[in-house]
C-alpha cells in the first residue's frame, strides 16, 4: 500500500465587509480611543455592540461610552500564539466586562505566565500606536491596579467615520487526501485518471472518495476513465479572482470523462468562451510537469448526445 499523501495547504482571502451604523460607531470610536457600547429596550449595555436587541429583535441604536477598565470574567492561556495574533509572546484569551457594560469583550491580555492571570482580575485597555478604525486598534489588555476611569460620554458621532473594513482570513493546516484520492492524484502525475467504483451500485467516483454516499459502502476496484470526456455544463466567469492569471471571461465546467459516473470541474480553453455548449467534447491539456491538467480543450468530436450525459449533470 502506497503512502498516503499529506501537504501544508493554505486558504486565506482578503474578507471586505461594510459596517452598519452601530459597528461604524464601534471602530470609528476605538481609532479614537473610545469604546462604545449600545443600550437595549431592557437597559443593559452591550460591549460589543450589535444592532439588533438579542431579546425582542427590535433595532437598537442608543450608543454609549465605557471606561477602557473592566474586569476579565474567564480566560484560557495561549502557549503558542500564531501568525497574526494580536501578541507574539504567550498570552491569555480574555473575556472582559467594562466598566459600564454588561456583556463582555473577547481579546488578549498581555501577561508574563498563567498563574498571573485570575478571573475577576482588573485590566485597562493598552491602545494600539497606530489605529485605523479596527478592533485591532486594541493591542491588547493589561493588568491595571488603579481607580477607574470615568467615560468621556460620547455619542457615538464622529467626522470621518469607518464604513468597511477588510478582514484578511486565513487558514493553515495538514491536508491529507486519504487512500483513494492518493491514488487518484499519484495516478495523475503520470497523466492517467483512475475513479473507484462502487460494488453495489456499480457508479464510478472520480476524483473517488474512499466510499459511495449512496450505498454507505466502501470503493476499492479501481477504473481508468477518460482522458476525454463531455461538458454537462458550465458557466462563464466574468470577475477576475484574486492572484489567479486567467483573462476573463472564461468558462468553468462539469466534465464528465469516459468512464466516469458523475462530473469534475475543469476550465475550459482552445474555444471561443460563447462558444463553448453542454455536450461538447474535451480532452485535458497537460503543462510540463503540472500533476493535473491545466485546462480541456475540444477534441473535434461531434457533440454528445443528451441522453449519454443527462444523469451527470
Ligand atoms: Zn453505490
Amino acid at each position: 500500500m502506497p503512502e498516503v499523501l499529506k501537504a501544508p495547504l493554505v486558504v486565506e482571502f482578503p474578507f471586505t465587509r461594510s459596517l452598519g451604523p452601530v459597528q461604524s460607531a464601534f471602530l470609528t470610536g476605538l481609532r479614537e480611543r473610545v469604546v462604545l457600547g449600545v443600550k437595549t429596550g431592557d437597559g443593559r449595555t452591550l460591549v460589543p455592540p450589535v444592532e439588533y436587541d438579542p431579546v425582542t429583535a427590535d433595532e437598537i441604536r442608543d450608543l454609549v461610552e465605557v471606561a477602557p477598565t473592566g474586569t476579565v470574567t474567564t480566560w484560557a492561556w495561549n502557549h503558542e500564539p500564531r501568525r497574526g495574533q494580536p501578541l507574539d509572546t504567550p498570552f491569555a484569551w480574555v473575556l472582559v466586562r467594562l466598566d459600564g457594560a454588561d456583556t463582555a469583550l473577547l481579546h488578549a491580555l498581555d501577561a508574563p505566565a498563567p498563574d498571573a492571570v485570575h478571573t475577576g482580575m482588573r485590566v485597562r485597555i493598552r491602545w494600539a500606536e497606530e489605529r485605523t478604525g479596527a478592533i485591532t486598534d486594541i493591542a491588547c489588555f493589561e493588568p491595571y491596579e488603579g481607580e477607574a476611569v470615568e467615560p468621556g460620554g460620547h455619542d457615538g458621532a464622529f467626522e470621518d467615520a469607518v464604513h468597511g473594513i477588510v478582514a484578511h482570513a486565513r487558514l493553515d493546516y495538514t491536508y491529507s487526501p486519504g487512500r483513494a484520492q492518493t491514488a487518484y492524484i499519484n495516478a495523475l502525475s503520470s497523466q492517467r485518471t483512475f475513479g473507484e467504483r462502487c460494488p453495489s451500485c456499480r457508479k464510478v467516483y472520480v476524483p473517488p472518495r474512499g466510499a459511495c454516499p449512496t450505498c454507505g459502502v466502501a470503493t476499492s476496484e479501481q477504473v481508468e476513465v477518460g482522458p476525454a470526456g463531455t461538458v454537462t455544463t458550465f458557466c462563464i466567469v466574468n470577475i477576475k479572482a484574486k492572484n489567479l492569471d486567467i483573462e476573463v471571461p472564461y468558462v468553468y465546467a462539469h466534465i464528465a470523462l469516459d468512464g466516469a459516473g458523475l462530473a469534475l470541474h475543469g476550465r475550459i480553453g482552445g474555444i471561443p468562451y460563447d462558444q463553448v455548449r453542454m455536450g461538447l467534447r474535451v480532452e485535458p491539456v497537460w503543462t510540463e510537469g503540472a500533476r493535473y491538467p491545466d485546462h480541456y480543450r475540444p477534441t473535434g468530436e461531434p457533440d454528445a448526445d443528451y441522453d449519454m450525459y443527462k444523469e451527470l449533470l
